[in-house]
């Protein structure tokens, strides 16, 4: 029998490493005998603590809502019993607290994981478990190809950058190889900061490996003999398994000198960022890693030709860098078979917010936002009517009812006045007010504003004002106005994307929801 136990973050936080516990407790008193393994996060993680039970005879069983008893129960009934195992999963299914088989989930035919698809089944601090199931074939692969040649592949898939913007990331590696100078670096941003946004983290703390392999195969093509993850501090699992995973792809020889005797040399180091959140930025996340603030810096020059120190440096995101395995060892139209013709692939998702199951979602491009919500969320809790969904986080948009059938890529959201962001969906209720929804967000921006334009300063400082004032009840005629002016000259006036993005949420929640800034100026105290 082999036990399977989620511990990345949202198992923790539910109490995974006490489950954890009573099963390796249970399982030293009755003698039985049983592999337990660590694994990371399957997505599910309205329903964590997670623990998938394989006996032999029986198919895989994934219990969620696991409590201390149950999982006691777990090796004394199901693993020592005679037969009440089964009896006892269909009763708890029958009480609605878990779930027998996951593969059977009515949402996997909305879904389609490529870069979660080890997600929950590997141990992430094992990286026979990553090879077994096939990992760093590609980077094996791609070291016996010109790296011209993986270049092509790359650009061909039409991979979009997954940290926010959607550049294309063939475009952006051929930028760096072709920069002059001997050299470069690679950067794995995972500095994720968006409020309800977690994608990054669980794949970090769940498939370490299939990053760090697409970083390497990043390095390989653009000519970099070092790399970087820059991790956010607030995120000290995730930190521990990157580095554990470089551990053992050096000891693997899958790092350092003459890698698989293809005499390309890589390595790789982490650093960990202190939680700014404008750091997500490339320039400032450079300046960060430089020791200087962390300040965005003009640009041109793009890093991808005067990067870290100077050097060609290609930053990606954590997801970005995911695909790249995938699409060199299955090749560019592999990837094109899945998604939209503007943006091929998966979007990965973290809901959160007012939807039943909460967790990551990786579903195909051109996904409706109804059947996210509804077919993979499984809809709004406590019967309650659908409002919005802010998407992309504090640079996004909300999103109303009237959206819902809108397919979600790159261009289709930046049309309704919304943006991919790098994955952050926040489904909101009948219950919320969207002028408050947007005085949240502003205030975030406007808290990580990192003062270097006076528009993104002073001008969020003064939306904000406005919108508090509508919020009490003190809003004046003209304010909605107001707004509308200011958010153009901060969108004008910002250097960086910050400043760029930071009026969305409040344009967005004017264009779909003027009625409720219009009630709340109208009932003024
Ligand atoms: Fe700093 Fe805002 Fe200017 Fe960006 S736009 S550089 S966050 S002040």
């Amino acid at each position: 029998p082999l036990i399977l136990v989620g511990t990345a973050t949202c198992g923790r936080a539910a109490g995974a490493l006490e489950i954890l516990k009573v099963i390796k407790e249970e399982l030293a008193k009755s003698g039985l005998e049983a592999s337990v393994l660590e694994v990371g996060c399957m997505g599910h993680c309205y329903a964590e603590p997670l623990v998938t039970v394989y006996k032999p005879g029986f198919p895989p069983i994934c219990y969620g809502y696991v409590t201390e008893g149950i999982a006691a129960r777990l090796v004394q009934d199901f693993l020592g019993g005679d037969d009440p195992c089964l009896e006892f999963a269909l009763a708890a299914l029958e009480a609605n607290d878990m779930v027998p088989a996951f593969t059977d989930f009515p949402r996997g035919m909305i879904e389609k994981n490529i870069i979660l698809d080890k997600c929950g089944l590997i141990d992430p601090e094992n990286i026979e478990h990553y090879i077994a199931l096939g990992g760093y074939a590609a980077l094996a692969g791609a070291l016996g190809r010109d790296p011209g040649q993986v270049l092509e592949e790359i650009k061909a898939s039409g991979l979009r950058g997954r940290g926010g913007a959607g550049f294309p990331t063939g475009r952006k590696w051929e930028t760096c190889r072709l920069a002059p100078g001997e050299e470069k670096y690679v950067i794995c941003n995972a500095d994720e900061g968006d409020p309800g946004a977690f994608m990054d983290r669980a794949i970090l703390e769940s498939n370490p490996h299939q990053v760090l392999e697409g970083l390497a195969i990043a390095a390989y093509t653009v000519g970099a003999r070092q790399g970087y993850f820059y991790i956010r501090a607030e995120y000290p699992l995730a930190v521990a398994r990157v580095k554990k995973a470089i551990e053992q792809a050096r000891q693997a020889g899958l790092l350092g000198t003459n890698i698989l005797g293809s005499g390309f040399d890589f390595d790789v180091d982490v650093f960990q960022g202190s939680g700014a959140f404008v750091c997500g930025e490339e320039t400032a996340l450079i300046a960060s890693m430089e020791g200087e603030p962390g300040l965005p810096r003009h640009r041109p020059p793009f890093p991808a030709t005067a990067g870290l120190r100077g050097k060609p440096t290609v930053i990606n995101n954590v997801k970005t860098l995911s695909y790249v395995p995938h699409i060199v060892e299955r090749g560019a139209r592999w990837l094109r078979e899945t998604g939209t013709d503007g943006s091929p692939g998966t979007a990965v998702f973290a809901l959160a917010g007012k939807v039943i199951n909460t967790g990551l979602a990786e579903v195909p491009m051109g996904t409706t936002l109804r059947e996210v919500v509804y077919d993979v969320g499984s809809g709004i809790p406590g019967g309650k009517a659908f409002k919005a969904v802010q998407i992309g986080g504090p640079s996004g948009g909300c999103l109303p009812e009237s959206a819902l059938d809108m397919p979600i890529d790159f261009d289709s959201l930046s049309q309704a006045g919304a943006m991919m962001g790098s994955g952050g969906m926040v489904i909101l209720d009948e219950d919320d007010c969207m002028v408050e929804i947007a005085r949240f967000f502003l205030d975030f921006t406007q808290k990580e504003s990192c003062g270097k334009c006076t528009m993104c300063r002073l001008g969020t400082r003064q939306m904000l004002d406005i919108l508090e004032a509508i919020t009490r009840g003190q809003g004046k005629p003209g304010d909605i106005e107001l707004l509308l002016e200011l958010a153009e000259d901060v969108k004008a006036g910002s250097l960086c994307g910050l400043g760029k993005t930071a009026p969305n949420p409040v344009l967005s929640t004017i264009r779909y929801f003027r009625d409720e800034y219009e009630a709340h100026i109208k009932e003024r105290r």
